[in-house]
């Protein structure tokens, strides 16, 4: 049976994964977390004491490393070298470090495997930086979804902030505008909006408002929803 696949691609802190996870739950859909895998591999490295510049390091210890993705309750979970680390990839040192390493080749392939494997196992909504362009070329939905670096820079010192840790607004635009500028002049695979994807600035949007487009794009695209 041929699944449906949804890509959702775009900058760090335009909303994927809070939207994506909701579209998944309204769809009935699997989520997956593309980031998070890229996250992983990097607090490995971090572990080892790798650098983000260390390509012969970095290629070795691709091969020391087994990333499996689980779910728990709906949620993803995942899982390096047997050991969940999850609670521990959110922070912004890993994110730093996820984004120098996503361009060496190994770490892109081994993950990319990955992801393709688990596209054809069922209906995913898959969110990351290549999913359209790389991972699903075939995907049947694809959306770029992007925002102003003001708006992702004051949503990402809102999180922040609701969670008392000190912040700059300044320094996470200048790290935002640092981290667009890495994804999309990478050699492999850089950040860009696949020709056939939907753009969906979500700036002057409501969380719901995108879930509904997003919802109605990929019924566009043949998506049959029950009850809707
Ligand atoms: O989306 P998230 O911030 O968790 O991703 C962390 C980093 O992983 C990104 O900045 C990007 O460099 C990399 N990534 C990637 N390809 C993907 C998903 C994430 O290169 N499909």
């Amino acid at each position: 049976m041929q699944h449906f696949n949804i890509a959702v691609d775009g900058p760090a802190g335009a909303g994927k994964s809070t939207i994506a996870k909701a579209v998944a739950e309204k769809l009935g859909f699997i989520y997956v977390d593309t980031g998070a895998m890229y996250r992983a591999m990097a607090l490995y490295f971090l572990r080892c004491g790798i650098g983000p510049s260390e390509e012969e390091r970095i290629t070795k210890a691709c091969g020391q490393v087994d990333i499996t993705i689980r779910y728990e309750d709906g949620l993803q979970q995942v899982i390096l070298n047997g050991e969940n680390v999850s609670g521990q990839i959110r922070t912004e040192e890993v994110g730093k470090m996820a984004s120098a390493t996503s361009v060496y080749l190994p770490v892109r392939e081994k993950l990319v495997e990955l992801q393709k494997a688990l596209a054809k196992t069922a209906d995913v909504i898959m969110d990351g930086r290549d999913i359209g362009t790389c991972v699903l070329p075939d995907a049947q939905a694809k959306i770029y979804l992007t925002a102003s670096v003001a708006v992702r820079g004051k949503r990402r010192f809102d999180e922040l902030t609701a969670k008392g840790v000190p912040c700059s607004l300044e320094e996470i635009e200048a790290d935002i505008e640092k981290r667009d500028y890495q994804d999309m002049h990478r050699e492999h695979s850089p950040l860009k909006q696949a020709e056939d994807a939907v753009l969906l600035d979500s700036s002057d949007l409501s969380i719901q408002q995108v879930i509904d487009r997003i919802i109605r794009i990929a019924v566009e695209h043949g998506l049959s929803v029950r009850g809707n």
